[in-house]
């Protein structure tokens, strides 16, 4: 069974804009795909989709083999449970020191601080961030905090690691950093892994699964895909 199938997808905004139009889409488990599109071609919105922040207005998305669309609203909480979220900008608690934040999901579902703390500490060293463990994040650097968010989303070893722009504010030196170690996430956890991006440099380099939306359209889905994308004006 697939890890994700989008079917028959169609989202239209309350403003009449359609964002995704009749998307068919297969998603297995273990893959790394990159979804690509010009600003506006709907890529947030089929991420969106995907755990559940918008539903769609026809259609359907399984994950995991859940209808995602007719979720209940009180059921939402456990599909995001078992996804992992990594942002643009990075949404973390400023509070709290990197440990705190990574933890912090674990707490909320009640887990014991003695279950906690190996697996806090295993998420950090697979970003290579055990040492900053009791940093704040306005101590870290842009591409340290990110790698906090992503320890934080793969602290509850999830199936699904979904990343929407993750280098979308971060040096090409850095971003670089970062997809390898989603790379390797995906390599030594088998965690799928789908990731809007606008970094041609990336794509290009990595020759991984690239589906490219145009106007909400799959306008292409290619094995080892290249960053070919028509920005329009
Ligand atoms: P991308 O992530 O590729 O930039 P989006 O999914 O954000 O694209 O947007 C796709 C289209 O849907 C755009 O035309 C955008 O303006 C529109 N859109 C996105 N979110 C909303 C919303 N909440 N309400 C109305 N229109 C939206």
């Amino acid at each position: 069974m697939n890890l994700i199938e989008v079917k028959n997808c169609y989202k239209v905004y309350n403003n009449g804009v359609t964002a995704i139009a009749d998307l068919n889409l297969a998603i297995a488990r273990g893959e790394f795909v990159f979804v690509i599109g010009a600003s506006g071609s709907g890529k947030s919105t089929l991420i969106k989709m995907l755990y559940r922040e918008e539903k769609p207005t026809n259609g359907k998305v399984f994950v995991g083999g859940i209808n995602v669309a007719k979720l209940r609203n009180s059921k939402v909480f456990k599909l995001r449970r078992k996804l992992g979220i990594v942002f643009q900008d990075f949404k973390l608690l400023p509070k709290l020191t990197v440990y705190e934040n990574v933890a912090f999901a674990l707490e909320a579902i009640g887990l014991h601080s003695k279950e906690i703390r190996p697996k806090v500490i295993k998420a950090l060293e697979n970003v290579g961030l055990k040492d900053k463990m009791r940093s704040f994040p306005n101590q870290l650097s842009g591409g340290e905090q990110q790698r906090v968010c992503i320890a934080r989303s793969i602290v509850n070893e999830p199936k699904l690691l979904i990343c929407d722009e993750p280098t979308g504010n971060l040096d090409p030196d850095i971003s670089r950093e970062i997809v390898s170690i989603l790379d390797k996430i995906n390599k030594e956890f088998g965690t799928t892994i789908i990731m809007a991006t606008h970094d041609r440099d990336i794509v290009n380099k990595m020759k991984k699964r690239v589906i490219l939306l145009e106007n909400g359209v799959l306008a292409s889905d290619e094995k080892k895909g290249s960053y070919v994308v028509h920005e329009s004006h």
